[in-house]
């Protein structure tokens, strides 16, 4: 493909992009395909002689699309939302152009610079305080981390590495390996595999903590897990608190549990991946109060800022804690700015070397949009959840089981999981909108969470007549 077809071909996939967005309510949300149906239609190997352009568009609509979920159809409603707006999408296409691999300043200064503002501009938004901005007197910085389990990773692995320091100096006899061995962290038995996933790979015990009515976990429990732990000659030294779980969106107490964690030497870090992006909006704000006890913070603007995937963003209030728990400096990647103390070398922030332009996306979709934009989004998505809890709730079949207070909404049949297990089956089996449940206190709901950006009251009017047909359908065949 030379340039000048690849101007034509843009232009066109432009269009396709359209109009696939355009049109997208037609297709069926969830796909109806078989694991390997995939295989059947492509050749067993690549091709030896190059193909047209053309054969590879129509095999687009022939092989892909019949297998693509379509998490940009407003019928979409499972898991988080994923972001996507025309500004993100454009500017990831001049990211995609300019290539550049930004693992330290001097391999493309823009690529860092930019994500360094971005992460503060991003941080002012949010009324973080001060000492998480890069561009105040305090230690602290951004960095744009690929996803949210990385920035837990990355936080973790700080916190042992910082932990490990503290604990050898202060008992010079012990090995590192004894250290490790006693090491603890704590997450909320509600928070998002990843985290115990980070102990995992991070090598330290990882215990869940019991939540509350609310399934938010409380400073009483984190105490009592301490205390126990401490008593046994274990080293609490982490605690990832979830602001807005996945399974139904819950707080954990950051001003009562932030304190303890000062006091007691644990690092607590705050995932906030799906909810963060509210703390934009003033009402949704004091949410997050308590960040300021937090020695790290990380929020998806992938998932609910309008900013396609990947766009994971961490701030630290101490860069040197996660900078040097993982320096590596050989030759060929030092250049003669780095001891300035002046520049960041990104790569120290984070597991793999390479790194793309992603600060772009975010300087597009915040100038397109203004953060009042971005608000409007947020307050819209929050008042369509509450528009079908209102529906739910007019229902007395249903029960809605957890506080709605962003855009998910747990809800579930008054009756046996195995009731809400076939009524979930029989709404996902239909393609007309497509949701995945959870467990909260044993029992089995469905979630239901506001994605797509052109989700409208229409489209909500619709799911819930959805469901409530599958609902009298499904209750109707029941044994009385
Ligand atoms: C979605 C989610 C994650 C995982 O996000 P990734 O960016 O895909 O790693 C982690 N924590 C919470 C609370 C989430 O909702």
């Amino acid at each position: 493909m030379d340039i000048a077809e690849y101007r034509r071909r843009g232009k066109e996939m432009v269009d396709y992009v359209a109009d696939y967005l355009e049109n997208i309510e037609n297709r069926d949300v969830y796909p109806n395909v078989e694991p390997g149906y995939l295989r059947k239609l492509i050749p067993e190997m690549a091709p030896e002689e190059p193909e047209t352009y053309e054969e590879i568009m129509k095999d687009v609509e022939r092989i892909i699309m019949p297998g693509v979920t379509h998490w940009h159809s407003p019928y979409f409603y499972a898991y988080f939302p994923a972001a996507s707006s025309f500004p993100g999408m454009l500017a990831d296409m001049l990211s995609c152009a300019i290539g550049c691999i930004g693992f330290s300043w001097a391999a493309s200064p823009a690529c860092t610079e930019l994500e360094t503002v971005m992460l503060d501009w991003l941080g002012k938004m949010l009324n973080l305080p001060e000492e998480f901005l890069a561009g105040t007197k305090g230690q602290g910085g951004g960095v744009i981390q690929g996803t949210a389990s990385e920035a837990t990773l990355v936080s973790l692995l700080g916190a042992r590495s910082k932990a490990l320091k503290r604990i050898k100096a202060e008992h010079p006899s012990l090995s590192e390996a004894e250290v490790l061995n006693k090491l603890v962290a704590y997450m909320s038995e509600q928070a998002h595999s990843s985290v115990e996933r980070a102990g995992l790979i991070g090598g330290v015990q990882m215990k869940k903590l019991p939540t509350d009515g609310k399934f938010a976990v409380q400073a009483s429990a984190l105490m009592e897990a301490i205390k126990t732990d401490k008593a046994a000659g274990l080293i609490p030294f982490y605690f990832c608190a979830t602001l807005g779980t996945t399974p139904s969106c819950a707080f954990d107490n950051l001003l009562e549990t932030g304190p303890i964690c000062n006091s007691e030497h644990i690092w607590m870090h705050i995932d906030a991946a799906y909810a963060g992006s509210s703390f934009i909006c003033p009402e949704f704000r004091p949410l997050l109060n308590g960040v300021e006890f937090a020695d790290s913070f990380n929020f998806n603007p992938h998932k609910w800022l309008l900013v396609n995937f990947d766009c994971s963003a961490m701030w630290v209030k101490k860069r040197t804690d996660i900078i040097g728990a993982f320096k590596m400096d050989p030759l060929y990647l030092q250049h003669d700015h780095q001891e300035s103390g002046l520049v960041t070398d990104y790569r120290h922030w984070q597991i793999p070397l390479g790194r793309r332009f992603r600060s772009l996306k975010l300087w597009f979709v915040f100038r397109i949009y203004g953060k009042k934009g971005l608000q409007e989004h947020i307050r819209k998505q929050v008042k369509l959840a509450h528009e079908f809890e209102n529906l739910v709730l007019q229902d007395d079949r249903f029960e809605i089981c957890a506080e709605v207070i962003m855009g998910l909404v747990c809800f579930r049949l008054k009756g046996s999981n195995e009731l809400n297990e076939n009524l979930l089956k029989m709404i996902n089996i239909s393609r007309k909108i497509h949701l995945v449940p959870c467990h909260l206190a044993g029992a089995f709901v469905l979630r239901l969470a506001v994605c797509a950006r052109t989700t409208d009251s229409k489209h909500i009017q619709f799911a819930w007549k959805t469901i409530s047909e599958v609902a009298t359908e499904l209750l109707r065949k029941q044994p009385q």
